[in-house]
């Protein structure tokens, strides 16, 4: 039964209700203490206005989202990609955060090429990698659900993440989100092989029936996914950080009272996570 000290809760649970400084002061007054923020609300007051408030709440920011999305139909769109993963880096070691989340990216328009997408994700993180380890900020590859390889990211398994890491090596780690790999056979063993290089664990739960792929998502207990146990071999993998709550849902909780939302994370959190 993990205590409060080792939630997080990831914004985008709170994404339609509080701006950044609300999520914070109602975070931290809830006496919750660790925050994954989101480049979309950071970019509302910028990363230094950001950073204060972090600090004065004494947050620890569990990573910044997101990074990625490097496939593109054309060099150019290629280069801006990597512009903005450079700059997605730079906010995430002003806001102190322990780790820029990035998610692949899917097939450029009117592509079929997998193998090509999986090529330009690999040339991706390679071109932004050396900056990364400059300002000491990991990246962590989070595997998607293979049901939303094309259009937001195709690497599906925490295999393919591995592999990435192993390829590309110093600075480059994983983000295990329950939501994503929870179906893979192969999940205990490649927990295992990811070891230290965890980097962030992300929970919520797996609803029956699923309405939306993207923001149908349940809280933790709501659902079918045995968090325990995947959080038992994250932690026997070496992983001592948060548990984050991270939860879209757009007919549900986010339309929810934002303190209930808070509440009823921190109560599953301590009976099912
Ligand atoms: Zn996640």
């Amino acid at each position: 039964m993990p205590g409060i000290e080792k939630l997080a809760i990831n914004q985008i649970t709170t994404d339609a209700q509080w701006s950044l400084r609300e999520a914070v002061e109602g975070y931290a007054g809830a006496g919750v203490h660790g925050i994954n923020v989101w480049r979309h609300k950071l970019d509302e007051i910028g990363a230094a206005e950001a950073a204060r408030i972090l600090s004065d709440h004494d947050m620890s920011v569990t990573g910044l989202c997101r990074g990625g999305s490097f496939p593109a139909a054309d060099g150019a769109g290629r280069k801006a990609a990597i512009n903005d993963n450079l700059r997605a880096i730079d906010d995430a070691a002003a806001i102190g955060a322990a780790c820029l989340v990035l998610v692949a990216g899917g097939l450029p328009p009117g592509s079929k090429d997998l193998a090509d997408a999986h090529k330009q994700v690999r040339d991706g993180i390679a071109a932004i990698l050396p900056h990364a380890r400059d300002v000491g900020l990991p990246i962590a590859i989070e595997p998607l659900h293979p049901m939303i390889c094309a259009d937001r990211g195709c690497v599906n398994t925490l295999a393919h993440a591995n592999d990435l890491c192993d390829e590309l090596g110093d600075g480059l780690g994983v983000a295990v989100d329950v939501y994503h790999v929870w179906w893979d056979p192969a999940l205990e063993a490649e927990i295992a092989r990811a070891g230290k290089r965890i980097l962030a664990f992300h929970v919520c739960d797996w609803l029956v029936p699923t309405k939306d792929l993207v923001f149908d998502r349940g809280m933790m207990g709501d659902g079918v996914i045995d968090i325990p146990r995947i959080r038992g071999w994250v932690e026997a993998a070496g992983y001592d950080g948060f548990n984050e709550v991270e939860i879209f849902s757009r007919d549900d909780w986010w339309k929810r009272n934002p303190d209930e939302v808070v509440k009823t994370c921190i109560e599953r959190h301590e009976e099912f996570v």
